[in-house]
């Protein structure tokens, strides 16, 4: 059974994943945005920029421009689609939601994660983890400026140094990698 659940995840997983990275949502500009911010994932070189607006205490439009590997503009498109219209109560509880999930944690929860449920499958490969979670905290940084006092973030958005340093998922050195290093693994059948 447990099989079965974990095929169900990775079949999920690639198929929004993939349905995300072709066809990302949310790149539509947002007019005199409240709020912009920019992240970069130094270990496999993804790169976004958000932009929101606030209606209240809502998120109004939404906009991810990401450029990189599949899991990180899929996430951030994921994101984008997800969060419109959320409360920022909301938005902090989906982003706790999907650091528990990434992290293995299963902490009951009642928040609404969407397609969010197919980034599980990126809690297999931690160095991706990081991907997923580029575009969450270059909003989160964002949002937390504004809460502070409405200035706007002075520094980009990094994700190294929450956590652990990556292990070295390759024995390549001065060789040629293949693709690009963060995308999703093929050959993960052992
Ligand atoms: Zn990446």
């Amino acid at each position: 059974m447990d099989t079965n659940r974990e095929q169900q995840l990775d079949d999920l997983y690639r198929e929004v994943v993939l349905d995300h990275y072709r066809n990302p949502r949310g790149r539509d500009p947002v007019e005199n945005p409240h709020g912009c911010n920019e992240g970069f994932n130094p270990v496999c070189g993804d790169e976004v920029r958000v932009c929101f607006s606030l209606d209240g205490d809502r998120i109004g439009q939404i906009e991810v421009q990401g450029s990189g590997c599949s899991i990180s503009v899929a996430s951030g498109s994921i994101m984008a689609e997800h969060l419109r219209g959320k409360s920022l109560g909301e938005v902090r509880a989906i982003h706790s939601a999907l650091m528990s999930m990434m992290h293995g944690r299963d902490e009951d929860s009642d928040v609404d994660m969407g397609d969010l449920e197919a980034l599980e499958g990126v809690k297999k490969f931690p160095v991706r983890i990081k991907c997923a979670l580029l575009p969450w905290v270059t909003l989160s940084d964002a949002l937390k400026a504004i809460e502070a006092g409405g200035s706007r973030p002075e520094s980009a958005s990094s994700t190294e140094g929450a956590e652990e340093p990556p292990p070295a998922d390759s024995t390549t050195q001065g060789e040629e990698r293949p693709g690009i290093p963060c995308d999703i693994p093929e050959d993960q059948h052992g």
